[in-house]
């Protein structure tokens, strides 16, 4: 870094993705893609006259990507709020709501504690239970900005809606973010709450069960004047933040309700195969309503069970510390990929 930089920013420590290899040499189960491709729609939408048009600037409103979502989740047109990646939708999020301070759990999305640093938010970061789960109770009356990812990541657990609404009414001049990056996977969404609800603002992502991490495309849910406070920052920022090219597919993906069950249905079953076969070798693996599985292997640390993998071509996610030094989260991949994972999984292990 530069003397030149602010002092504020010298101390931040910037989120770490995933590792993103460009040679395909890997079965990559680290980052939680889908290992299908996009609907076909999204093929057709995104043609050689669409490119050509890429010397147009974009809708600044994304006006058909809007409708696609709002017409999908049954909300207004003003309700709806479209990011570069769900990571801007809560970047804008931490910095429209973090005035007083922010809680989330203190093993949840990576981003959440780096985007408080950035914006001077004071961040509360509560304990999960021993067994991985979140006390709700944590989060009742709590005197500032609530942000839950549900289902949770790396854990993979959800909470009830029933239990996230208690959250929510508690809070009542509080804002309450629920990060749904995951819930097409198993999760109660939050979204029917919203009609009740002025101060819940949902956020979801096209990168997981819509196949289109790389598009980079997001979502906010909410009242409309909450979707007014996103849209303020967003317009003092960036006005085009999503490129032509998104929208368009955003709005095919969106609009293929079959393609999206499909493969969403697929995931699921393949992960309750992964889930059994881990449990049958021995492996702790906790209950997902998400596209990973969250696992302990019983004879081996986290870091050799992923170094080992990623020795023969696998990569998983693990971090090194404390609590879940000896676990790992691995992305549901294809059948096939699934298949060899576990097969070198057994290998192993005997
Ligand atoms: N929230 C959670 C809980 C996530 O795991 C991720 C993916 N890393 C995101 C948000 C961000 O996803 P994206 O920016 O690709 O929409």
């Amino acid at each position: 870094m530069s003397r030149y930089l602010r002092a504020s920013l010298q101390a931040l420590d910037p989120y770490v993705p995933g590792e993103q290899p460009q040679d395909q040499q890997y079965i990559k189960l680290n980052t939680n893609e889908s290992p299908y491709p996009p609907s076909p729609r999204v093929l057709e939408a995104v043609s050689t006259p669409e490119v050509e048009k890429l010397r147009l600037y974009s809708d600044p409103e994304a006006r058909i990507l809007v409708s696609a979502i709002a017409k999908r989740y049954g909300v207004g047109v003003d309700q709806v709020f479209v990011g570069n990646g769900s990571d801007e939708v809560l970047a804008f999020a931490f910095q429209a709501y973090g005035g007083g301070k922010v809680r989330f759990p203190a093993l949840s999305y990576g981003f959440y504690p780096v985007f408080a640093r950035l914006y001077g938010v004071s961040a509360e970061e509560i304990p999960l239970k021993e067994d991985f789960s979140i006390d709700p109770a944590d989060y009742l009356d709590c005197g500032g900005t609530v942000v839950l990812a549900n289902p949770n990541a790396p854990t993979g657990l959800a909470l009830s809606r029933a239990e996230l609404e208690e959250i929510i009414a508690s809070n009542p001049d509080q804002v309450v973010l629920v990060d749904e990056a995951y819930v097409d996977f198993g999760g109660e969404s939050c979204v029917p709450l919203l009609e009740k609800y002025g101060n819940l603002l949902v956020v979801q992502t096209f990168s997981k069960s819509r196949a289109l991490a790389g598009a980079r495309l997001g979502f906010a849910l909410g009242s409309p004047e909450l979707i007014a406070d996103l849209n303020r920052i967003k317009f003092s920022f960036n006005p085009y933040n999503l490129n032509r090219l998104t929208i368009l597919a955003g709005t095919a993906a969106m609009e293929d309700e079959d393609y999206f069950q499909s493969c969403v249905q697929r995931i699921q079953a393949t992960r309750s195969r992964v889930t059994e076969a881990l449990r049958k070798l021995g492996f702790t693996v906790l209950d997902s309503q998400t596209n990973f599985v969250f696992t302990k292997p019983p004879a081996m640390s986290g870091r050799a069970y992923y170094q080992a993998l990623r020795q023969r071509g696998i990569l998983v996610r693990h971090w090194d510390r404390p609590l879940i030094a000896g676990w790992v989260r691995v992305t549901i991949g294809s059948e096939t990929e699934m298949g060899r994972f576990i097969a070198v999984t057994e290998e192993l292990q005997s």
